[in-house]
């Protein structure tokens, strides 16, 4: 039987690598464990500091966040002091199917995360029908489809979005509409699949994010919030009842896609949601209060701006984006998805009414900043509360890099973080105000596997920008100027052949 495509690539987000490697040591994903003995395989560098909103639209373009613009839901939007709320449609660089679509090629796309629709795309593409963050309108193309998909398959098991099941202590409720998800997910997509002729197609489990955000304290015994009645109650854990569905869906892909090239991607992974995010626009203020006070006509000056703008808003019966960060501090918190805390230079010439001029008052001020924020100490444990800061000038490059933060907090995540202290600041307290208990992890996995791919770990640093490369590459076609390349591994192994402009 000639395969449905000529390469599928299954996605897996946020799939933990070293709980999948457990429980694939343990035989609980037979297919996963089956296809890391046969693959080619790498664990997938990540974009460092931006990994949680920047990781799928990497993936799915093959350009850094410092190219495609989008690290977060909510981003500061460059030239103003406005927070607001980011969709896929400000991702600043096409994804590879529009490209492949744009050079000839057939391509079907189901649920990739953080993806809007293609334009004039020759295929098919299901939008947000079962991913995690479904920021968009359920949705599909071409027209009719969305309208197919809902009386052959209705709507994903998963009604609003998982935190309501959460909030509300749902939790075998949740993990039993995310099973029911995986499969009719996997229905959906094999139906699309087998209509064949692809080129490319591309399925996404979402199901495996939503469990990982909140079913970590049910399943980590040592995590604050666990308790063993839930666990016991649930007749097992619910995280593992996940990935088992996903691994049984995996299987009937693998046997669907026959001797296609299959690449399976897992994003990023899971852990305990330890971090001071919650903590660091105290924090900041602290620092900033005790080092450079703000002299009372800076501080008037901006209310007056503010006070301004609320009056042009109202004249022009505009409604304000988001929310405002204060324009009168020289730094302040940006959001980042929590896992990483985000902090942004009030720079002059950059913002509009910058307090930091360029050149040795902003590294002066930044070193300052990294020093003063190494020095939080967990109260809890006594241990650093920071592990390290990372300047995203220092490891990015691209036309979007300004619009990135300038400063990335890693916290230590060995132990939850409800009280921070340091002798410049004092003592800066509260605890995390949100229902997920897991967050991210940084390492995510490819697996490739095809005629002429060789299996075991594929030399080399491997980076998720590489993926779309690759992909194409397997394809006969050439992204042009994206940060990641074909990885030689797969892509020479399989077509040996010239790549197309
Ligand atoms: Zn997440
Ligand atoms: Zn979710």
């Amino acid at each position: 039987m000639a395969a449905p495509a000529r390469v599928l690539v299954v996605g897996m987000d946020a799939l933990d690598l070293d709980v999948a490697r457990e429980l694939a040591g343990r035989g609980d994903l037979p297919t996963f464990a089956r296809l890391l003995e046969s693959s080619a395989w790498a664990e997938t560098a990540t974009p460092p500091g931006l990994v949680v909103g920047s990781v799928w639209p990497s993936i799915n373009t093959g350009v850094t966040p410092s190219r495609h613009g989008f690290y977060c839901f909510l981003q500061l939007q460059p030239g103003t002091y406005d927070v607001r709320r980011y969709t896929p449609h400000d991702i600043a660089w096409p994804a590879m199917w529009q490209v492949l679509s744009d050079a000839g090629l057939r391509c079907g796309v189901v649920d990739a995360p953080l993806s809007p629709p293609a334009r004039d795309l020759r295929g098919v593409q299901v939008v947000d029908w079962g991913t995690h963050d479904r920021i968009l309108d359920v949705g599909a193309v071409p027209d009719g489809l969305h309208d197919e998909i809902d009386a052959c398959f209705g709507r994903h098991p998963i009604e609003g979005r998982c935190d309501d099941y959460a909030v509300r202590g749902a939790y075998g409720e949740l993990r039993d509409r995310l099973v029911a998800g995986v499969e009719r997910k996997w229905e959906l997509s094999k139906s699309l699949l087998e209509r064949g002729g692809w080129d490319l197609f591309v399925t996404v489990f979402g199901e495996s994010h939503c469990a990982g955000h909140h079913f970590w304290h049910v399943r980590d015994p040592d995590h604050p919030d666990h308790d063993p009645a839930v666990l016991a109650g649930l007749g097992g854990d619910p995280l593992v009842d996940v990935y088992r569905a996903i691994d049984r869906a995996l299987a009937d892909a693998l046997a669907a896609a026959g001797d296609a090239t299959v690449l399976v991607v897992c994003s990023h992974g899971f852990g305990p949601h330890f971090d001071g995010d919650h903590l660091l626009g105290a924090v900041l203020a602290r620092i900033e209060d005790a080092t450079y006070p703000r002299s009372p006509m800076i501080v008037q000056r901006e209310r007056a701006y503010r006070l301004l703008q609320r009056w042009g808003r109202r004249v022009r019966g505009t409604a304000r984006p988001g929310y405002a960060v204060d324009g009168s501090r020289r730094f302040f918190k940006v959001p980042n998805n929590e896992l990483y805390g985000a902090v942004r230079v009030n720079l002059v010439g950059r913002e509009p009414r910058g307090r930091v001029h360029p050149g040795a008052e902003y590294d002066d001020l930044v070193d300052a900043l990294v020093a003063d924020l190494t020095d939080l100490v967990n109260d809890d444990t006594g241990e650093p509360a920071v592990t390290r800061v990372l300047r995203t000038a220092e490891i990015y490059q691209g036309e979007r890099l300004g619009d990135l933060p300038d400063l990335l907090v890693d916290w230590n995540r060995s132990a939850a973080i409800t009280s921070v202290s340091s002798p410049k600041i004092g003592c800066v307290q509260g605890h995390f105000p949100g229902n997920r208990t897991g967050d991210h992890r940084p390492a995510g996995l490819l697996m490739a596997r095809g005629p002429g791919i060789e299996a075991g770990p594929i030399a080399g640093h491997v980076d998720v920008t590489d993926i779309a490369p690759t992909v194409a590459g397997l394809l006969g076609v050439d992204l042009g100027p994206v940060d990641g390349r074909p990885l030689p591994a797969v892509v020479g192994a399989v077509t040996g052949s010239a790549l197309r402009t």
